[in-house]
Order: C-alpha cells, then sequence, then structure tokens
C-alpha cells in the first residue's frame, strides 16, 4: 500500500534550502511557517499525531511563529520555537511567506484520496485533495468535500461525522457539501456534519422535495455560517458552474434534476433522478458519482436505458462519462447499470454503497446488476461497504461496522484500500 498523504516526508514540503537551514538548527523566521491566529484564543493546542484524540502536548498562544514541517487533511504538522514537533489545526494557521515558498511537490505523491464510509444503507462520501502545504497558489489546496452524509441524524450513531471527527476536528473547514437527492438515506446525516464543522458551500440538486425534515434540513443549512458569512448555496445544475478545487482537477456536474419530472417517472423513481452525478478527472484518472440516478424500471431489459442514464448517454459529450472509478448509481439496484452505461463508463473500480435494510424482502445491491460489470470486464473489482454483512447475519441495526472503502489517485495511477469490519481486505476476482 501507498502511503496516504498525511505520511508525506517533510522534503516534499519544504524548499532544500529551509531543510538545510533546519538541520542547522537556523531561526525559526527563515523556514516556511505560520502566525497562530487570533481566532485559536487563547492557545492552540499541538498534538502527537492529527488528531483530537491525541491529547495535546503544549498550548501556544496567538501571534506566534511556528515552522511547517508536514500535512495532514485538517491539520499542519509544526515545529515550535523548543524545537518540538506537533499537529495543530490548520484553520487556525496563517502562512507567513507561502508567496515565496519553494515548494518541490513529489507528483508521484500529490494523493486524491476518496473515502466511501460504510453507513449502512446509504452513502457518505469524503474527497481530500492533496495538499502541498502553500495555500493560495491554485493547485494542491487541500480541500474537503463531502457528498451526502448517510441516514443517522444522532450523533452517537452518525458513522460518517465520526468517521471525520477522528480525522479533523471540531469546527474544521468543509469545503462543499454535495446533497445528491433529498432521499432519507442520503441527507440526515449531513446534519451532523453541518453543526459540528465549517461548511462554505453547498450544492443541492433543486428537486421540489416536500416534507418537515426536509424542510428543517435546509433551514439548517440556510441558517449556519462560518466567521459570520453564511453557506453559499447553488441550487439546481445551471448554479453549480465549475468549482475551483484546484488546477490539477477537472470537476464535471454532468446532472441534476433538470427542472422538470417529464421522463424521469414518478415518486422515488423520480427522486432519485433528481440526484446530482458528478466526476472529478486527476490527470489520466477520473471517478464518477452517481448518487442514486436510475437507468431502467427492475424487470426492464438492461439494453434499452430510460431516465438518468438516458439523458446521460445523450448528451452532448457522453464520451466523458468514461471513468477509472464508478460510484455505482442506487446502491447497485437493478435500476440501474443497463448496458450501454456500463459499456461507456468501462470502470476498473466499481464502489458498492450499501447495507441490510430490506426493500420488499430484498437487499441492495443486485447480484444481477454486479455481474453485469463483471461480464464487461472480468479484470474489473468490486469492493462494498456491506462486505461480509450477510454472512456476518447483520441488520440494520449493525451493518455501519467499518466496511469502509479508501481510493488514492495521483493522476496515473489508482489504488483501493478496503475493509471488512475493520480489517484490510483486498480483492483479487471480479465478485458479483
Ligand atoms: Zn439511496
Ligand atoms: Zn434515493
Amino acid at each position: 500500500m501507498r502511503s496516504p498523504a498525511w505520511l508525506l516526508p517533510a522534503r516534499v514540503l519544504m524548499s532544500l534550502p529551509a531543510m538545510c537551514a533546519l538541520a542547522a538548527g537556523t531561526a525559526v523566521a527563515q523556514a516556511p511557517g505560520y502566525i497562530v491566529q487570533q481566532s485559536a484564543a487563547p492557545c492552540l493546542r499541538i498534538r502527537p499525531s492529527p488528531t483530537t484524540d491525541a491529547e495535546a502536548t503544549s498550548c501556544v498562544p496567538p501571534g506566534t511563529l511556528v515552522q511547517a514541517v508536514g500535512v495532514a487533511a485538517y491539520w499542519r504538522q509544526v515545529r515550535l520555537a523548543d524545537g518540538s514537533i506537533g499537529w495543530a489545526a490548520k484553520k487556525f494557521l496563517e502562512p507567513t511567506d507561502s508567496a515565496g515558498a519553494v515548494v518541490e511537490t513529489d507528483e508521484e505523491n500529490a494523493w486524491l484520496e476518496v473515502h466511501v464510509v460504510d453507513v449502512g444503507q446509504g452513502d457518505a462520501i469524503w474527497i481530500h485533495t492533496f495538499d502541498d502545504n502553500v495555500p493560495g497558489n491554485g493547485r494542491y489546496e487541500g480541500k474537503n468535500i463531502v457528498i451526502d452524509g448517510g441516514p443517522d441524524v444522532a450523533d452517537a450513531k452518525n458513522q460518517f461525522l465520526q468517521y471525520l471527527l477522528t480525522r479533523a476536528h471540531e469546527g474544521a473547514r468543509i469545503d462543499a457539501m454535495i446533497i445528491t437527492h433529498p432521499h432519507a438515506d442520503h441527507y440526515p446525516g449531513a446534519e451532523g456534519i453541518l453543526k459540528h464543522f465549517d461548511v462554505h458551500e453547498y450544492y443541492g440538486s433543486g428537486y421540489p422535495k416536500d416534507g418537515p425534515q426536509w424542510a428543517a434540513f435546509r433551514a439548517q443549512v440556510d441558517a449556519e455560517s462560518s466567521d459570520g458569512v453564511p453557506i453559499v448555496e447553488h441550487i439546481g445544475l445551471d448554479s453549480f458552474g465549475t468549482p475551483d478545487w484546484g488546477s490539477e482537477l477537472k470537476v464535471q456536474f454532468l446532472y441534476a434534476y433538470p427542472g422538470t419530472p417529464d421522463g424521469l417517472g414518478s415518486g422515488n423513481t423520480l427522486e432519485n433522478n433528481a440526484s446530482i452525478v458528478l466526476r472529478i478527472q486527476y490527470g489520466t484518472q477520473s471517478i464518477l458519482l452517481m448518487g442514486d440516478a436510475e437507468g431502467k424500471d427492475r424487470d426492464d431489459p438492461p439494453n434499452q436505458p430510460k431516465y438518468a442514464e438516458r439523458l446521460l448517454l445523450q448528451s452532448a459529450d457522453s464520451s466523458a462519462l468514461h471513468s477509472t472509478v464508478l460510484k455505482i448509481a442506487h446502491h447497485g439496484s437493478e435500476t440501474s447499470s443497463t448496458l450501454p452505461f456500463i459499456d461507456a463508463v468501462d470502470p476498473k473500480y466499481i464502489l458498492v454503497s450499501s447495507g441490510r435494510k430490506p426493500f420488499n424482502h430484498r437487499f441492495l445491491p443486485d447480484a444481477t446488476t454486479l455481474a453485469r460489470y463483471c461480464a464487461h470486464n472480468p479484470a474489473a473489482r468490486i469492493y462494498r461497504t456491506d462486505q461480509d454483512d450477510e454472512s456476518e447475519g447483520r441488520t440494520v441495526a449493525d451493518d455501519a461496522d467499518g466496511d469502509n472503502i479508501i481510493v488514492r489517485t495521483n493522476g496515473h495511477v489508482t489504488t483501493v484500500e478496503a475493509y471488512s469490519s475493520g480489517q484490510h481486505i483486498t480483492q483479487t476476482a471480479c465478485v458479483p
């Protein structure tokens, strides 16, 4: 397994002269550094590892100058004036001289990470872009993006919130929150993300959903702010534009609710077909995230795309669907993944976010759907957040059991790290 980005050695992040200066014990001011912001008052906690689980070993007041050593998602590794090294929350550190800093980014190790977190039946995805430790130079900005939030509102049950909190800290920055569509297996967990983090931008499909729970969620998005600045809301495909998550990435919103239900079914089918579809290209590698967008009715043959898949395939540039990694639509349901769609995407890695909630005595994913991907490309690999849940006898009460999937790409290779009940697994065949 390649090292995750946060294990990058300091040499990646600092200029050679700065390295030499450090080795010689030169004054703090000569290396790239940060000033502790006033907002950290009374003091900024310095921890032995990048998590709030690690108890602080010291606390430095606003105005203190510290040296840059390394980075992790949400954190900076810093050297204090006494020579000790520790981790501090990134949002409280203002860079001193980053404009002049020479950063020799090792592009082989500039990993984009996509975490598909096991929340049982539902979707919850965290994307972290590579961080070169130079804010504002337009690339490798260390952005944090969440897509959906899973089904659980209560903090203690909210696996997505807990997953992020062990890697971040209260009040950490989320650059963008995308809620694909207003189904209860996708957005309720995002309430906890809004409450515990500083969300800066919100993307919603624009589907006109009725009901008090959704209305309350939307009111929460309207009410939240960070440092007095309300969340910037983008509602509907026309308002999405092209987000700037770093010049190394090409980010495309390929689809969202088109503003009319025509040709998109009704009821739950229509609501699934309101999903935001997102594609991220990084070098030669790409990931397509489908939400619950559908392609057919359950009993239809798989060769005639309908609904969102039809619109995606008919869109001007359907070749743009081709992707290394596919977060499969609708938890792997037989209502999506038609053959023309699979041909167009041609994924090497198929990610399934699902659990053990029965739908008319049936669980998702459908093996028939997954079999189409394996038939298309037997070398493909399928990773699931319900890994082994059936054989473990799990139910909806305990199916969020750590079957997490972490995709990493440096723009020319992609790796997948997968787990079953928290234990690392490898997939040696395409298993429907
Ligand atoms: Zn769903
Ligand atoms: Zn849905």
